[in-house]
Order: C-alpha cells, then structure tokens, then sequence
C-alpha cells in the first residue's frame, strides 16, 4: 500500500461516531430496530421525502429500485456510460440490458437528455441519472422526458447528499434535494462517500406503494422484521414476495445519525475547497473545471479537473504521484469494460436478444471516452487544508509548464 501524503478522501470520525456506537453495542440490539428507523426518518426529513428506507448498500439500494419500478428480464435501462458500474451491473443481474447514452459535455458529465431521447425504445422500463461528484444532472428535462414517455425515473444520488437544484424558473424543482426528483433515488454510505457508515446505503421515494415494496424486499419478502418478533408485536411471518436480504443495522445506523448531523457543515466545507482549487485552476492554460459556472448547490462529492489532453493527464498523474498526492478516475466509459464489450460483441452468445438500441448505444459514447482519456480526480475531504490545495494545484499548474 502506496503511503499517501495527501489521500484522495478521508473519513470525519470523532468521540460521537464512538459514542454511538458504544452505545448501540451495549443496549444489546444490532440487527435492524429503533436506531435504523430513526436514521431513516432523520434522513428523509434532510432528503425533504416521505420514506426513506436504509439497505446494506449502495448497490443493494439500485437493485431494489430497479426491481420495484418493474424493470424485469428482457427490459432495457437507459443508464449514463460515465458512472460507477454498479447500476448497469445490477441491470444485468435483473437480466435487462443496460443501455448506455453519452454525457452532456466535458464540462458537464451527466447524462445528456438528448442523448436519453434518442435511445428509448418499446423495451425501456427505466431512466438512471447520476449526479457526478454531486453535482446535478439536468433533471427538469429528464422528467418531462420519462414522464411524456411514461418511464420510471431513478436516481443515483451516492454522489449527492445534501446537494440542491437551484432553478427559479422551475418552481417544482427549485429547493429541492438530489434524492426527490425522481420516482426513486439511491443513496451509499461507503467509506469515501459525504456521509459514511462504512457500507450501507439507502432508498428515498415519495411514493407510498415503493417504500412499501422496498421494505417488503429488503427482507425477504417477510411479513414481519425480528424486531417486532422480539417486541412481542408477532410471533410469525408470510412471505409475499421472493426477497433479498439488504438489511441495514444499528451499528451504522448510530453512525449514520451522527454524520448526518455533521453532513451540512462538511458539505460547505467542501464547497469552501472547491472554490479554491477553482481559482488555482483559473492557472493551467487548457484545463476544465466540470460544472464552473453552475448555480445548483453541489455536495461537491469530488474534485475533477480534465486535462488539455491525454499525455498531459498521464504526465500530471505521474507528477501527483511522485508527490505521493492520490489521484483517479471517475470513470471509465462503462461501454468499454470487458464484461460490457461481450455483451455486445461478436462472441455474445445471446447477441440475437439484444436490441439494435443497445448496440447502437454502445458504439456512440465519444464524449464519455473523450472524458476518461482526460479526467482526473483530485484530492477532496472536509479536513483538506487550502494549503493543501494549493500543493495539488501548483503541481498541476507546474506539471503543464514542464510540458
Ligand atoms: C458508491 C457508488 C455506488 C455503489 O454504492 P456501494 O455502497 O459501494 O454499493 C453506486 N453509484 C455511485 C455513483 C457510487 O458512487
């Protein structure tokens, strides 16, 4: 393990995380109870929704979402290229097809709603939008697209909590919190996100009939949680549907209360760091700074710079690396993972099955590849210094005049 002087993103754990979980350990309960639904109502009334639901994690969260708006083997799932690869992941799983469509721009790494609009097809069951490094997608015309289209619209929000859509031309989303915009969002809590539990994770939903299916599923389809068994509330159980189990428990629900109450301030903080690798980056001639000019209220999740071009990224990474300052990629073009290539290559098997929306969608992602090439992740925690920052910049900076 590579001894970094400068991590690219650290936990923010005090006596209070300790005294949760202390505290939790020595009441005797673990498995999901009192604590788990106090994190869940806290963080719905943060998210600004009527449920929230706390499941093992992040990936745990996409599948139960994608099983509860009824994509089904055979469905396909238009998704960004440019995200982590557990959506599309948790798509194959279902059996469905993932089906990828470009960002907006270098500048902008969501998923483009033109780019959606040209590939739906009668098999699209669901739309995924990322908020990449917290910063929102454009989901006002996303909406109006699923909802013309009447098409399921989830978020994967592990990138933004406590992230806001700032639009007053848009009275129906302006305020609004990044897990309260779709019909079902996705939250993680891995140890590099803003709020973290180690793993865990959780699903938001205005919707009544969802939060009810997503409980259902969460624990195997069971009628009653051992909870209310142990409380004497039951004594047995059905089983309505073929469940899973994505159980949150309370332990890192504890821990999850207290970095809920701390999230805000760390969020600003990162907004604080943000600002000054902005005005350092202002330096390095052809350099981007994704989302610059946006008005949203990001939660900052991470720092990404893309490079004039790729010989630069690589010289710049090795620079950073030579100061022991961590750096990566958020994200390779999904499309391009080997898994992904067989799907629709030559040598997949069921090649027959897939539609030619899938393939097609596979072969234009130019601007998501052009941003892998380019992109670097920088350094980004609440207890970074600006000095800090500024040691990452003037390598940057430093790294392009060698050039
Ligand atoms: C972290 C993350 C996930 C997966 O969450 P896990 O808790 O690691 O399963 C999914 N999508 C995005 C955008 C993430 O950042």
């Amino acid at each position: 393990m590579t001894d970094w002087r400068m991590p690219l993103s650290d936990v923010s754990f005090d006596e209070a995380e300790e005294r949760a979980a202390l505290r939790v350990l020595r009441g005797g309960w673990l498995s999901t109870g009192p604590e788990t639904r106090a994190f869940e109502e806290e963080f719905a009334a943060f998210v600004g929704v009527k449920h929230a639901v706390a499941v093992a994690n992040g990936t745990a969260a996409l599948h139960l979402a994608l099983v509860v708006v009824g994509v089904g083997a055979s469905d396909e799932v238009v998704q960004p290229a440019t995200n982590f690869v557990a959506a599309a992941n948790m798509t194959v799983a279902i059996g469905a097809s993932p089906v990828f469509a470009d960002i907006v721009a270098l500048d902008e790494p969501t998923i483009d709603p033109e780019e959606i609009a040209r590939r739906l097809s009668p098999r699209t069951r669901a739309v995924v939008a990322m908020h990449y490094g917290g910063h929102l997608a454009r989901m006002r015309e996303i909406r109006a697209l699923c909802d013309a289209h009447g098409i399921a619209l989830i978020e994967d929000a592990c990138h933004a909590l406590g992230a806001r859509c700032v639009d007053e031309s848009a009275p129906e989303l302006d305020g609004r919190a990044a897990g309260s915009l779709g019909d079902v969002a996705c939250f993680s809590f891995f140890a590099n996100k803003n709020l973290t539990t180690g793993e865990g994770g959780m699903i938001t939903t205005e919707r009544n009939d969802i939060a009810e299916r997503v409980r259902l599923l969460r624990s195997h389809g069971m009628t009653t949680l051992s909870w209310q068994r142990h409380q004497g509330h039951a004594s047995s159980y059905d089983v309505l549907a073929h469940g899973f189990n994505y159980r949150f428990d309370e332990i890192r629900a504890s821990i999850g209360r207290v970095q809920l109450a701390k999230l805000e301030e760390n969020n600003r903080r990162r907004a604080e760091l943000a600002r000054v690798y902005r005005d350092q980056l202002r330096d390095a001639h052809g350099w981007i700074v994704p989302f610059a000019d946006r008005g949203d209220e990001s939660a900052h999740h991470l720092m990404v710079a893309v490079a004039p071009d790729a010989e630069t990224r690589r010289e710049t990474v090795e620079a950073l690396n030579d100061s022991r300052i961590q750096t990566s990629l958020h994200y390779p073009c999904i499309a391009d993972f080997a898994a992904f290539k067989e799907r629709v290559g030559a040598g997949a098997k069921d090649s027959a099955s897939r539609s030619a929306v899938e393939t097609l969608a596979n072969e234009d992602l130019s601007r998501s590849r052009e941003f892998a090439r380019r992109a670097i992740t920088l350094p980004m925690f609440p207890t970074m210094t600006e000095a800090q920052v500024g040691e990452v910049c003037s390598v940057i900076v430093g790294a392009k005049v060698k050039a």
